[in-house]
């Protein structure tokens, strides 16, 4: 065993004793120290400093006002407020084009030509990005099955079903649309669906059909396009340590420049922030009211804790790239996932406790969306699928699940053996 891998016997920050159970975070009981390893990790989002900012007591009061009529219209306002915003981002982009065009008609001298660039250049850095997907998603005639679970999921919310599924290895899933064609897909990370049961997953599937059925994406275009857009600008502004040398003492003029440049876009971009969040967190809780009718209360409340396990499922790749004999992964993950120590159980409620601890700066707290869905009233499963439909959906996902596999084991060892 290398150095690196022996396992810490004391907690760095508290110098209590370490228990190490192997295929598990290791974490210090007494202070919390590495409970939450990916908040550590996660470079910080404009986004994520906005969440930590307002802090988790704006997020509670959200949920408490959630259906409150003034908090209604105030959302209301506020999220037309950041749909002006955006658009005069936009039209000060439109301007910016016009402005070049014009300047480089008639241009006469160098200066015209340089101020005419300047404007396309921004211009163009300050275009919406439109996005589509490259990859191919699911062949519908190789997964009917699947395909046939959302069609009747989007019938059952009267949303347009969607048009492609697509398959991959990150631990989350997600819905998007294409902004040229208006064309649905749904993302399905095989990692967090091998450790879902079947009714979890319907409500994964459902949560993020749901997204659709409120038209979510489209609804709030110009939002995005703000808020992608002063992200942007907000990046490119902020000085980089690489141009120490090249600039030698200027260095610091144009540091000190940027910094405060920076500061000021920050400040617009938190104002506008401070516009959409209300609006984005109240659709994640649609979303998942819409969603806890179809699959059921307690699948709802076991699904919204799932994607917290991506550290284990980290761990078991690692184990099974670096020494598993048998490739199989995910056998191995739900295994690891059954015999779970209490330890491990107490770490995932105090990230979401204590911590408030969220799928993604664009999630409320894990754990405020599980009291949300506790309090509606209890359901069962909505969906009764005929016992082939379940049999056709187990294949389906086991076929998934070995080209993940192959997938995730191939690049893991590829990179770092
Ligand atoms: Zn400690
Ligand atoms: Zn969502």
């Amino acid at each position: 065993m290398t150095e690196q891998e022996t396992p810490l016997q004391q907690c760095p920050q508290c110098s209590a004793a370490l228990e190490h159970i192997p295929g598990y975070v290791t974490w210090c009981e007494p202070c919390g120290w590495n409970a939450n390893p990916q908040s550590v990790n996660r470079k910080r989002s404009l986004l994520d400093r906005l969440n930590k900012r307002l802090g988790p007591k704006t997020s509670e009061r959200l949920l408490d006002s959630l259906h409150d009529d003034s908090a209604k219209s105030q959302r209301a306002w506020f999220h037309f407020g950041a749909g002006v915003f955006g658009a005069l981002l936009l039209a000060g982009d439109a301007y910016l084009f016009y402005k070049g065009i014009r300047t480089l008609w008639g241009v006469h001298s160098p200066g015209t030509f340089f101020v005419g660039s300047l404007c396309l250049i921004f211009g163009l850095l300050l275009c919406p990005r439109l996005h589509r997907w490259k990859h191919r998603g699911l062949v519908r005639s190789e997964y009917p099955g699947l395909y046939r679970l959302l069609d009747e999921m989007a019938a059952r919310m009267q949303a347009r079903p969607v048009d492609t599924i697509q398959m991959g290895t990150e631990f989350n899933a997600f819905f998007t649309e294409s902004d040229f064609t208006r064309k649905k897909l749904i993302y399905i990370g095989i990692p967090l669906f091998s450790i879902l049961s079947l009714q979890e997953k319907i409500f994964v599937l459902a949560h993020e059909m749901a997204h659709n059925a409120n038209r979510d994406m489209s609804r709030n275009w110009l939002n995005r396009y703000g808020q992608s857009t002063l992200s942007f600008i907000y990046d490119t502004i902020m000085p980089r340590e690489y141009m120490r040398e090249m600039l030698g003492p200027f260095f610091y003029l144009q540091k000190y420049v940027r910094q405060l440049v920076g500061a000021l876009v920050f400040g617009v971009w938190y104002v506008y922030g401070l516009l959409g969040f209300r609006e984005s967190q109240y659709a994640e809780y649609a979303a998942d009211d819409l969603a806890y009718r179809i699959s059921g209360t307690s699948a709802a409340l076991g699904a919204l804790e799932k994607p917290h396990y991506h550290e284990t499922f980290y761990l078991t790749l690692e184990r099974i790239a670096r020494y598993g004999y048998n490739n199989d992964l995910f056998g191995e993950l739900r295994k690891v996932m059954q015999q779970m120590p209490d330890k491990e159980q107490r770490r995932i409620r105090r990230m979401l406790d204590t911590e408030m601890a969220r799928l993604d700066a664009t999630h409320p707290p894990t754990s405020l969306r599980q009291r949300h869905v506790a309090a509606l009233p209890n359901v069962e499963l909505a969906m009764a699928l005929t016992p082939e439909h379940i049999a056709e959906l187990e294949r389906e996902f086991a076929e998934l699940e070995r080209k993940a596999q192959r997938d995730l084991l191939e690049r893991y060892r590829a990179y770092y053996l």
